[in-house]
């Protein structure tokens, strides 16, 4: 069942990183159940991670079990406007599949990466669409057993749910979304839309982990960051984009160190020059 030293910079989309002690793929709530009580007999810690796409794992790697959620834990099905999956389906695929069904709501989440287990944690948007209010119910495993969550239960806030507060882990492992009926043709327009937006102003063409801050109230994080004169700035490997200062690229090879040192020069020019504190979007795991 698992797999020993393994090089987490392959399941990244920012490819920097050390290796997890033991990595595990469950493909089923069971399986995820009985990697979980495992890791709690071992005394060993567990990180659940799904296609890694918002996440800076730190050079050292991950100690313990790191489970992975993705491709072989993905199933779908619609019934009426209710969209059932496995937390290993693509946001993209998900969103595809509601088109395919004329079902409306999922048009934002088009072109982002990771998968629905990342995105339920992260309550994942774009575009004034977000993932919290689409979900009906979710599965979980927590403390080797399943159960369920209803939306109200869930404390979604921007790029903020109940997951990331949990003392005991939660593990999502299936999630009900609750879409409208639409017109495919308007769906599908607006999907495109969204995707020539993001192609235009997102720097896809190299490896990122997305938006690195969360957006300040009142503020938006590239325009602030390309006043500050820091667009281009280059430490190792990591760049501050210059196609959109809101994200840190990998130009080459890169430590995650290189990423830290850049997101710590960031935040302290910000803090300088507007006052203003920058928190990371995204996920920062692991050992120096
Ligand atoms: C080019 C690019 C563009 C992006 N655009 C957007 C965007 O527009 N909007 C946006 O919100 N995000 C965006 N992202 C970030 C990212 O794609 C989303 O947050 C995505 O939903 C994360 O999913 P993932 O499977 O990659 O999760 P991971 O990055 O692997 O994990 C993210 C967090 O979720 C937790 N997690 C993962 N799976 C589970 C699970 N099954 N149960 C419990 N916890 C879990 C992990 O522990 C981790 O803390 C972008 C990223 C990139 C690279």
């Amino acid at each position: 069942m698992f797999m020993t030293d393994y090089p987490l910079a392959e399941v990244t989309s920012l490819g920097v990183g050390g290796p997890a002690d033991f990595f595990c793929r469950p493909k089923s709530a069971m399986e995820v159940a009985q990697a979980q009580s495992y890791a709690r007999e071992n005394n060993l810690p567990l990180t659940v991670i799904g296609y890694g796409t918002n996440l800076l794992i730190r050079d050292g790697g991950i100690r313990g079990v790191v489970m992975q959620i993705a491709h072989h834990f993905a199933q779908a099905k619609v019934e009426g406007n209710i969209l059932t999956a496995t937390t290993g389906c693509l946001m993209s695929s998900l969103a595809k599949l509601a088109l395919h069904h004329g079902l409306s709501g999922l048009e934002f989440a088009v072109g982002i990466p990771g998968g629905l287990g990342g995105a339920t944690y992260m309550n994942a948007g774009a575009y004034g669409g977000e993932i919290g209010p689409l979900i009906r119910g979710v599965e979980f495993v927590q403390n080797g057993s399943i159960g369920h969550w209803n939306r109200d239960e869930f404390h979604f806030s921007y790029r903020s749910s109940r997951l990331q507060n949990e003392v005991d882990q939660a593990i999502v492992t299936q999630v009900e979304l609750e879409l409208s009926l639409g017109e495919q043709e308007k769906i599908l327009q607006e999907m495109n839309k969204l995707q020539h937006q993001r192609r235009s102003k997102q720097p896809l063409e190299y490896p990122s982990a997305g938006s690195t801050f969360k957006r300040p109230s009142g503020h938006y994080v590239g325009p602030m960051i390309e006043k500050a004169g820091l667009k281009g700035l280059r430490i190792g490997g990591a760049e501050v984009s210059t196609k959109h200062a809101g994200f840190v690229i990998r130009v080459g090879k890169a430590t995650a160190r290189d990423f830290l040192e850049l997101i710590s020069i960031i935040q302290g020019t910000i803090l300088q020059e507007f006052g203003i504190e920058l928190e990371p979007e995204i996920r920062i795991l692991g050992e120096s």
